[in-house]
């Protein structure tokens, strides 16, 4: 099997090239060809000395991923699936607003941690993604919209990954792609234009502040460990208040000054004012000076078989204005792509679990509702 040349960030290449005995110059190049024009032959790169483009073929490659389907939503998403082998396959959803463009990466094929809201949780866990198999998704997202839009500007402004999968689970391979979109040789996003959306692996968190600080988005839910263990199990290895000092540690190194909480509104279970009353409680008082932090409200999507509901609409908009009016800037998420299944919490592939995550959740008692008074 040949080397794939979408598995490394900007150093990696280099380190390959001078196996090849070439000069990191020659690194550089081959990494704008790729990134930058969206080049995949190295016969159609001009400014490699020829010897070199006869060369390569021979021991590299640039392989992204077969597209099983892409879904056009009638807001302007577009969703591709993409085939990662063994019977999975991954989504990636584009989203375009006025000012931005944001690509949803998947870090995962399924997810390990079974958050009980969560399609991909539901579907188990086959394997972790290759940095190839992650910058697969930008590399072709940014080149088949420029293509499609005719742009020469770039398209993709924004990556999120939260898409299938918890990226920090998968740090050895994600670090090297986050480079990659970082660098001014490859994509030149800001850091605080790329994120990386957690449930709280908390020694990772520490890790990224020193290996690659970009904007952090912790998935929260709930704002007690007794709620919090039942819809993102993680919890229980990483209580909130541990998680909340890892996210008061990342601060410093972070390239914005607070922490996203995403919240998925679920009727009856995390959306009464009490819980907001306690997420207050929790954010102005952690640690004695509270986590700089902006909260996103997310409307549950509804998938089969969750035995879950959103919350209606009066709810979700008086959970956002009690923690507004304490100044939280509080968000609620738009909606996109719900006639593709695109929406968050939606993403699902296909996926061969090796793991016992999907019975797991299939057999857990179905969720009550915890009145925080009673814990
Ligand atoms: S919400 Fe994220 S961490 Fe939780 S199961 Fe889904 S993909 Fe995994």
């Amino acid at each position: 099997m040949t080397v794939n040349l979408l598995d490394f960030d900007l150093e990696g290449l280099t380190a390959f090239c001078e196996q090849l005995g070439e000069k990191r110059f020659r690194a550089v190049q081959l990494f704008r060809w790729i990134h930058q024009k969206g080049a995949s032959r190295f016969d159609e790169m001009s400014d490699l000395a020829k010897s070199l483009r006869e060369k390569l073929p021979s021991v590299c490659s640039i392989s992204g991923l077969p597209v099983l389907s892409r879904q056009d939503s009638a807001d302007g998403t577009i969703k591709w699936l993409f085939d990662v082998g063994d019977g999975n396959a991954v989504e990636t959803v584009f989203i375009p607003e006025d000012d931005r463009g944001t690509l949803c990466v998947s870090s995962q094929a399924g997810c390990a941690v079974g958050c009980r809201f969560c399609s991909t949780g539901h579907q188990g866990f086959s394997r972790n993604l290759t940095t190839g198999e992650i910058l697969a998704q930008l590399w072709h997202a940014e080149h088949f919209l420029r293509q499609h839009l005719k742009s020469s500007e770039r398209v993709v402004t924004n990556v999120v990954m939260m898409g299938m999968g918890e990226p920090l689970q998968n740090y050895s391979a994600l670090v090297p792609a986050l480079r990659a979109m970082l660098d001014d040789h490859g994509y030149g996003l800001s850091r605080r234009r790329v994120t990386v959306s957690t449930s709280g692996v908390v020694p990772m968190i520490d890790r990224l502040a020193k290996d690659c600080p970009v904007a952090l988005a912790v998935s929260l839910h709930a704002p007690n460990d007794q709620l919090r263990d039942v819809l993102v199990p993680i919890n229980r290895k990483y209580p909130i208040a541990e998680l909340l000092d890892a996210c008061l540690r990342y601060l410093p190194a972070a390239p914005r000054d607070f922490i996203t909480f995403e919240y998925c509104m679920l009727d009856g279970v995390n959306d009464q004012p009490e819980h907001a009353a306690q997420l207050l409680d929790l954010v102005r008082h952690h640690g004695g000076q509270g986590v700089p932090c902006k909260f996103n409200l997310i409307p549950f999507n509804p998938f089969p078989d969750s035995g879950l509901k959103c919350s209606p609409r009066p709810v979700v908009q008086a959970f956002a204005r009690t923690l507004s009016e304490a100044g939280i800037v509080t968000t609620v998420r738009k909606t996109r792509g719900d006639d593709i299944d695109a929406a968050c919490g939606q993403l699902a592939g296909d996926v061969m679990d090796r793991t016992q995550v999907a019975r797991r959740i299939a057999a857990a008692q179905p969720i009550r509702f915890v009145h925080p008074a009673k814990e």
